[in-house]
């Protein structure tokens, strides 16, 4: 895995008027609770971010169809969203405040999305699994921003064109999925597939091209995507950061390599150069 010192980051992430945009690959639920390259990595990214106001969270385990929800509770509870994991898992709480003032501004902003308020969801754990090691100390306020699996790929990119505008008010605008997410292929220990390889690889250099429109054209895509997301969900994450972005940004990976043979984990910022 490619290493970025500290210092490197914190140079490239220097304080300025516009929010950086993280997209984070989380992989197993289980990296909340363990010590890993990928969970040192997360945490070293968080001590080199700047101090948000609020954090919007779009992530792959908050699924809507034919509308957009977005969270307006007070206190978002902590989800437990899987099943056979140690009682240790179940028990992380990541206790930060919600934003409701601002996720109703947010609905609001997304009104031609079909966006629409929402109090029963909370922080799933492709939220708060990273946050945790972004921002331990779960202080900032923090909403979640659902995916509507109803619509195709280049409505994420429009929702995140539309959010962007948060970037200079203060707002971090996190994505949470996987690059390459295939659950049934997955294998502990394996070698990465060749199918991961070749979908990890072409997504970096079409982000890096900023070739948008390549990385929604499922046509063009082809079969390739259909192994790489048997599901969208994971994927969809990482065009709403695309989306956020534009010519100012300069691209930085992270965490760049293949998990269980069948898992990005590779994480991408978007920052002031
Ligand atoms: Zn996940």
């Amino acid at each position: 895995m490619r290493q970025v010192t500290l210092e490197t980051l914190r140079d490239r992430f220097a304080p300025s008027d516009r929010m950086p945009l993280v997209f984070m690959g989380h992989g197993s639920p289980m990296n909340a609770i363990e010590e890993t390259d990928y969970t040192r990595a997360w945490t070293r990214l968080g001590q080199s971010l700047p101090r948000p106001r609020a954090i919007l969270v779009v992530s792959a385990h908050w699924m809507t169809r034919g509308s957009t929800l977005v969270d307006v509770s007070e206190l978002p509870r902590t989800i437990h969203d899987f099943g056979n994991f140690p009682a240790e898992l179940f028990a992380q709480q990541y206790p930060a405040p919600g934003a409701p003032e601002l996720a109703r501004e947010v609905t609001a902003l997304l009104a031609s999305h079909h966006a629409q308020e929402d109090d029963t969801w909370g922080l799933d754990h492709g939220a708060w699994a990273v946050l945790k090691f972004l921002y331990p100390e779960a202080d900032l306020p923090v909403f979640q921003v659902s995916i509507d699996m109803s619509r195709d790929l280049d409505h994420q990119l429009s929702i995140g064109r539309t959010l962007s505008q948060l970037r200079d008010r203060g707002v971090l605008i996190l994505g949470s999925g996987n690059v390459v997410h295939n659950l049934r292929a997955m294998r502990r220990g394996g070698q990465p597939h060749d199918f991961a390889l070749e979908f990890d690889a072409l997504f970096a250099d079409r982000l890096e091209d900023r070739d948008f429109a390549a990385l929604s054209d499922r046509e063009g895509l082809g079969p390739l995507l259909n192994m790489a997301h048997p599901s969208l969900d994971h994927y969809l994450p990482a065009l709403t950061i695309a989306g956020a972005s534009d010519a100012r940004d300069a691209l930085t990976f992270m965490t760049d390599s293949i998990d269980l043979a069948s898992v990005s984990m590779r994480s991408f910022v978007f920052h002031s150069d």
